[in-house]
């Protein structure tokens, strides 16, 4: 008789993992708070927009999928900067176009991969939240008061998750919640009548003004999802932003080009739409026993300046698919410690990475110093790769996993420091030194772990 695996959860982490564990033979059951979204409308400014990259699309072909949720995506090539004056400033984020993101929103990912799940044979019961699991007796105690045994569990239950609340109440695991003091709310940026574009749709289009920034990420029908970050309180801030007026005079002085290309609906929009708070949730341990289990944001919430956090949560699933592969179904236990090791130093590295982005994001790409250092980057990616990789390439596109990609980058960043200094121009670096740099610094880390930078 098939194992039963209960998976708490359908988000898009819930759903990859359900279609993984069901391809082992496993009978899955998903309980899922919400109502099934195919059924019902998305409230307006819920629409977040993600990029999906290589680490994370690696999931996806365990199941044979990146293709099919390829055709629901907009590549997206490199960073559009826009200056207070207006002016266009475009950062490609690869070596070339072979290495690009896809910009997809949630909802579309979410209500795909719940078709593909449940036409593989996983049952969803929607409306159907986890209150507390009962781990002594295997027992779901669900929101609605029913009962329902469960001897193996998955928390997919995103940041807040009942499972991983109900380990820690247990004494079971200990976990932490940094709210950033700074928020998001997401901004339709309407097609043109004709369906067309406002704005180059090959690019992550952002407005970095310091202590906030707005961004937008196009969507397939010629829209941008566009998002404000910036903080909850203070002279600058959401709270500060409390009439239409006061927006629009906000807009007008920060992101001037951004009015015509969100039209006369931005103040309507401004109040309709929540405004959102991010933290970073960190736990540990993430498994107990051959029982529980948890994964994607349940055990690692990361605030999403590195476009990571999603990413990051297919490749726990990914990583787990190889472990299963390895040690077997037959003690669990075994495979979801040798998970948590793996896992537990990469769900840390990228919730730092993606804190040390919050600041890149805001200021630094405005900054001709942080600018320069980019292009000595790129400079040194295009003679000396596969020596040398940016370790914005390796978080995005290798499945170097990520606390040995900052560890690398820790080291990048001393080279560039030397390489920099005194430059004005990035054709003014000296790659001989570069050479003897990276061979003398890069080159030992690289090796020592094993890296493959020729990705
Ligand atoms: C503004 C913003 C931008 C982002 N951009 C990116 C990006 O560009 N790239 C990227 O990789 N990531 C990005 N992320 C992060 C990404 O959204 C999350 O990492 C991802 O959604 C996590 O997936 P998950 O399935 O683990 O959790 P979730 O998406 O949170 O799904 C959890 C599911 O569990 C359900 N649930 C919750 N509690 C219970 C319960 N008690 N019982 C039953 N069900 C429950 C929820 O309803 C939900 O369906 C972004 C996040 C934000 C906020």
């Amino acid at each position: 008789m098939a194992k039963l695996a209960t998976v708490i959860g359908a988000g898009p982490v819930g759903c990859v993992l359900a279609l993984l564990l069901r391809k082992r033979g496993y009978e899955v059951v998903i309980y899922e708070k919400r109502a099934d979204m195919r059924r019902t409308e998305m409230a307006a400014g819920r629409s977040i927009n993600l990029v999906l990259t290589p680490r994370g699309l690696r999931a996806l072909d365990l199941l044979g999928l990146r293709d099919e949720v390829r055709t629901l995506t907009v590549p997206v090539y490199g960073r559009m900067m826009h200056s207070l004056s207006g002016e266009l400033a475009y950062q490609p984020y690869g070596k070339d176009e072979r290495e690009f993101n896809d910009s997809i929103g949630r909802g579309e990912l979410n209500r795909f991969l719940l078709d593909k799940a449940e036409a593989a044979g996983v049952s969803i019961h929607f409306e159907a939240g986890l209150a507390r699991l009962d781990l002594e007796g295997g027992m779901l105690h669900l929101e609605d008061g029913r009962e329902v045994e469960a001897k193996l569990v998955f928390g997919a239950d995103g940041a807040p998750s009942a499972v991983r609340e109900s380990l820690a109440a247990a004494g079971k695991c200990e976990r932490s919640l940094n709210m950033l003091p700074d928020g998001y709310k997401e901004l339709l940026f309407p097609a043109n009548e004709d369906g067309s574009y406002r704005m180059d749709a090959k690019a992550l289009h952002i407005w970095p003004r310091g202590d906030h920034f707005l961004m937008g990420l196009p969507n397939q029908d010629g829209s941008f999802t566009g998002t404000v970050y910036m903080p909850n309180e203070g002279p600058v801030s959401f709270a500060a932003l409390d009439t239409a007026a006061k927006v629009e005079a906000f807009f007008a002085e920060h992101y001037p080009d951004s009015i015509e290309v969100i039209g006369p609906s931005l103040g309507e929009q401004w109040f309709a739409n929540p405004t959102g708070h991010l933290g970073t949730v960190r736990s540990f341990p993430w498994h107990l026993e051959d029982r529980v289990l948890l994964v994607g944001d349940s055990a690692h919430g990361v605030v999403p300046f590195f476009g990571q956090g999603l990413n990051c949560g297919f490749e726990d699933c990914a990583v787990l698919e190889a472990l299963f592969n390895e040690h077997g179904d037959d003690d669990l236990g075994v495979v979801f410690r040798a998970y948590e090791e793996a896992r537990k130093p990469a769900g840390d590295a990228i919730a730092d990475m993606a804190l040390e982005n919050y600041v890149e994001m805001r200021a630094k790409v405005a900054d001709p110093a942080f600018l320069l250092r980019k292009k000595v980057q790129k400079r040194l990616e295009g003679a000396l790769a596969p020596r040398y990789r940016s370790r914005y390439a390796m978080v995005v596109y290798s499945s170097i996993p990520y606390h040995l990609a900052q560890q690398a980058g820790a080291i990048e960043a001393e080279i560039l420091d030397e390489l920099c200094a005194g430059i004005e121009d990035p054709e003014q670096v000296d790659l001989a030194r570069a050479e003897e740099l990276v061979a003398a610094k890069l080159a030992p880390f690289v090796s020592e772990h094993g890296l493959d930078l020729d990705f």
